[in-house]
């Protein structure tokens, strides 16, 4: 008898570390929320679409499944989508009331909550690299226009022509809103801004975000897409979410930060009442999708609308959005690999199953 149990045991032992013990990790990217007509959607434009995201997610899950950086694999995702004329971000940015593109972009890290932003810049190709350069080479958190234009060209950023940026579409777009005094949402039925969220192997995890804000924006406006805290944020002890959609109501409400900052109280409860083994892993495992849709919630009642990405330390991926749409696609160590375009499209389910 003791000899089979010292045999059962040295099986367990010599098993296979249970998927559970692997290190994880997960990618997230958004292309931009809003109201998206299917009817509008050729199967074209579909495939173009899932084709860039598709893209963008390989590029920031292969970085993660290497074991590289969450930082690495959030850039890299990034700058896929804003070379892509398809996206509000980069190259093909909206344009401003007088005929400009000015980006918009921030990144934060987890690990330190460093974080860097840019605001207002019409010569930088990919800005999510010139907010991760305010992060690492300067002593700011923020800069915008000329000042963050000359600041790039220090640090030696190639500056690139404004007509890289104007695409045919965008332009048409501000032409209709100006001919039919339109705002910005009738003629930006789908934003188009782009982000990433990540966690790493070593539980790292980072948010970036990076856009050309509003249709026939004026007068410098500036949304949440750059503000630290509402378009962005990353917190190891949390999470990390990068956000989408009417820009105004995302900072009245400081989205990015509210959620992880939920997330971190629901985290410490979690702690204390683990201990007595009080919470069924129904409501824990939940938690970030619960949190995710409260605080969207909280953005349609003051008359916002939009969406989010986030990650957890769990390797959970999760989107939120109340808009008919929203441009996005997940990866995880879990073997979960998806883009999608409107709600409900999901093959796969936000918790991680390892
Ligand atoms: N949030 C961005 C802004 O308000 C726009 C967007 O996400 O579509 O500038």
């Amino acid at each position: 008898m003791k000899k089979l149990l010292a045999l059962v045991a040295l099986a367990l032992m010599t098993q296979p570390a249970h998927a559970e013990d692997a290190p994880k990790w997960s990618l997230a990217i958004h292309g931009g929320a809003g109201t998206l007509d299917p009817a509008q959607m050729t199967p074209e434009k579909r495939a173009a679409y899932e084709a860039d995201l598709q893209r963008a997610l390989d590029a920031g899950s292969k970085i993660l499944a290497e074991g590289g950086a969450a930082m690495d694999a959030i850039k890299a995702a990034i700058i896929i989508m804003e070379d892509s004329p398809l996206f509000n971000a980069g190259k093909g940015a909206v344009f401003t009331w007088d005929g400009t593109n000015e980006l918009d972009a921030s990144i934060m890290d987890g690990r330190d909550r460093s974080a860097g932003a840019i605001a207002g810049v019409k010569t930088v190709k990919n800005p999510i690299l010139l907010a991760d350069t305010v992060r690492t080479q300067s002593e700011h958190v923020m800069l915008m226009g000329a000042g963050a234009e000359a600041f790039a060209v220090e640090k030696g950023f190639a500056a690139t022509p404004p007509e890289y940026f104007a695409t045919p579409a965008r332009r048409e777009a501000l032409e209709r809103l100006k001919a039919e005094k339109l705002s910005a949402l009738h003629v930006d039925h789908k934003f188009g801004t782009v982000g990433a969220v990540a966690l790493d192997q070593s539980g790292n995890m980072a948010a970036g975000t990076s856009t050309g804000g509003m249709t026939g924006k004026r007068w410098g406006r500036v949304g949440d897409a750059p503000l630290i805290g509402a378009g962005t944020y990353a917190d190891n002890r949390a999470c990390a979410v990068s956000a989408t959609g009417w820009g105004e109501y995302f900072i009245r409400v400081g989205v990015a930060h509210e959620i992880c900052a939920r997330l971190r109280a629901f985290e410490e409860f979690k702690t204390i009442a683990e201990a007595e083994e009080e919470l069924p892993v129904e409501l824990t495992n939940g938690a970030p999708q619960r949190i995710a849709d409260d605080v969207m919630a909280d953005v349609a009642k003051l008359g916002g609308d939009g969406g989010v990405i986030l990650v957890t330390p769990e390797g959970h991926a999760v989107f939120s959005f109340n808009t008919t749409g929203m441009y996005r696609g997940r990866a995880t160590s879990a073997g979960v690999n998806e883009v999608a375009i409107f709600g409900g499209e999901e093959k796969a389910s936000a918790t991680p199953d390892h």
